[in-house]
């Protein structure tokens, strides 16, 4: 719908841009697109390339006249920051994503269990940069980037239809002056049989959506006419695995639920229901050990059961340790950490440790003009001696900001086309400065690490303020007024009336 949305507002100045736009999977539409888009560009020119735009499936390479393309794969933290900060007097922006909307993902957990909203941590990018929506050559596609050709300066791409009937998949191409591969990473599975079949993510709204629906299913199935004592504390049984700051943040999230809402609106299952967080290792290992002991006695009291274990097996309905040790579970959410999506793994570039994208300190895929990567999808080659940067929202936004003032700074140095600048200083590379880390653990208690490493000297601390410290953090860091607006507000709806608990 947003593609076509986009394609039906093109004018006859951008349109000269986009021809052939064809439709291989859905004749009847891709004649329609294909008039309707051709009929300004009766009279065209020959690209300088010699290229004929006419029959160029999708944008083809912009021309003298024309601003500079900056496409930008990916609409998360790195991305949007990107788009935020480019130069739209200087660069046209298309952005491909499969998402129209960046996620903060700090407040995804409180969305599982109706502290939050879900629009409450989404933010249309037409709202971050209003150009894509405003601007004659500035686009925002709906699809997924399948491969990258840098020697054609060309992404390709194919469209989303969430399995939908409205179009068949349709594939197309984007020519670029400059890209930016801002895709972020997936959550690993460690090739554990099951996981994808069973287990719930928690990345995207539509987990957090997912979360919300099982777990309020769930609450109800446990508590109709007939059902075994077996049968409904497995249902009441959630299930986390992994000890980062997400598995725990959930964890406190939920336990906060089960301890207010769930006991006044589902008393007869109250003493049933119980949360389990599995970990291998040490649980918050980024914290130190002081905050670690601090988060493990406050999740205890909440009720949060701990069990060290590695997962060997995930079934429908239990999993399996690797000391045998069967769990059954209603709800499974799985948050591991993460690793290169297929389409990175997928990139002929030279990869960073951990199979990300190879990047210089001025976030360039060295080995292709005109590339750069930014955010959970890169890091630092191994010649740079620097080491891979943690995946985190600071440190894609930070790259995102970085990037967008290179850029603008090469446009002005009128080095925006494709290959033109070979020539330009670049000026300071990016220096990357951890600002501290922050994690709730519910109750109105949370962790806060001022320091700049666990071992390094500076402020830490717990409780209470914390926080308070963490909620207005978040609060300011919410991408717009809007959903400052609406977090504010769910969060005292939620304090005083309690969690919304409708099943919609
Ligand atoms: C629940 C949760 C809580 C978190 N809390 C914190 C926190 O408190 N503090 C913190 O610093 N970090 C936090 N993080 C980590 C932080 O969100 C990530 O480090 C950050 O999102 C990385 O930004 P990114 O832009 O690289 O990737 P993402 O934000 O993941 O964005 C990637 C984008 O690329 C798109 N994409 C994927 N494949 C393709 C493709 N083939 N073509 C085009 N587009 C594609 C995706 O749809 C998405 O829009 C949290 C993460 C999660 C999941």
């Amino acid at each position: 719908m947003f593609l076509i949305k986009n394609l039906r507002r093109i004018s006859p100045t951008t349109s000269s841009a986009l021809i052939g736009f064809r439709n291989t999977g859905s004749p009847p539409l891709s004649s329609r697109f294909c008039t309707t888009l051709n009929q300004p560009q009766q009279v065209q020119s020959p690209a300088p390339n010699g290229l004929d735009r006419s029959r160029y499936e999708g944008l083809a390479p912009t021309r003298e006249g024309e601003k500079p393309r900056v496409v930008v794969l990916g609409s998360g933290w790195a991305g949007c920051r990107l788009m935020k900060g480019i130069d739209t007097s200087i660069y046209d922006v298309v952005c491909v994503s499969p998402r129209n909307h960046m996620v903060f993902t700090p407040l995804l957990a409180s969305t599982c269990v109706g502290t939050l909203e879900f629009r409450s941590v989404a933010e249309p990018i037409s709202r971050i940069q209003p150009a894509i929506s405003r601007e004659p050559g500035s686009y925002f596609f709906l699809a997924n980037c399948s491969r990258l050709d840098a020697d054609s300066h060309e992404v390709h791409c194919e469209t989303l239809t969430d399995g939908l009937n409205t179009l068949k998949p349709w594939k197309f191409k984007i020519a670029y002056d400059k890209l930016v591969v801002a895709c972020g990473a997936e959550a690993s599975t460690f090739g554990i049989q099951g996981v994808l079949e069973n287990a719930i993510f928690l990345r995207e709204v539509h987990h957090a959506q997912e979360i919300r629906r099982k777990l309020l299913l769930n609450l109800m199935l446990s508590d109709t006419p007939g059902i075994s004592n077996e049968e409904k504390q497995r249902l009441l049984h959630c299930v986390v695995v992994g000890g980062g700051p997400t598995g725990v943040e959930f964890s406190g999230e939920l336990s906060d639920f089960i301890m207010k809402d769930v006991r006044q609106r589902y008393a007869h299952v109250k003493d049933d229901v119980h949360v389990t967080l599995i970990e291998a290792k040490d649980i918050l290992s980024s914290f130190d050990d002081r905050l670690r002991r601090y988060a493990i006695k406050q999740l205890n009291k909440s009720g949060v059961r701990f069990v060290r274990g590695i997962v060997k097996d995930v079934k429908p309905q239990k999993l399996i340790l690797d000391d045998g040790t069967e769990v059954p579970y209603g709800l499974l959410v799985w948050s591991t950490g993460v690793g290169p999506s297929p389409f990175v793994s997928s990139l002929d570039l030279a990869k960073a440790p951990g199979g990300r994208i190879g990047i210089d300190q001025w976030m360039r895929v060295p080995s292709v003009q005109d590339v750069f990567a930014i955010g959970d999808c890169s890091g630092y080659l191994e010649t740079t001696g620097k080491p891979t940067l943690p995946a985190l929202a600071q440190v894609a936004e930070r790259e995102g900001k970085y990037l967008a003032n290179l850029l603008n700074e090469i446009g002005k140095a009128n080095g925006g086309r494709a290959n033109s600048a070979k020539e330009i200083a670049l000026g300071v590379p990016f220096v990357y400065k951890h600002l501290g880390s922050m994690a709730t653990i519910g109750r109105y208690k949370a962790l806060v690490d001022l320091r700049e490493s666990k071992d390094a000297k500076g402020i830490s601390m717990t409780g209470f303020v914390s926080w308070f410290i963490w909620r207005s953090a978040y609060l300011t860091r919410v991408i717009s007024w809007r959903n400052r607006f609406y977090v504010a507000i769910n969060w005292f709806t939620t304090f005083v009336f309690g969690r919304d608990i409708s099943r919609i």
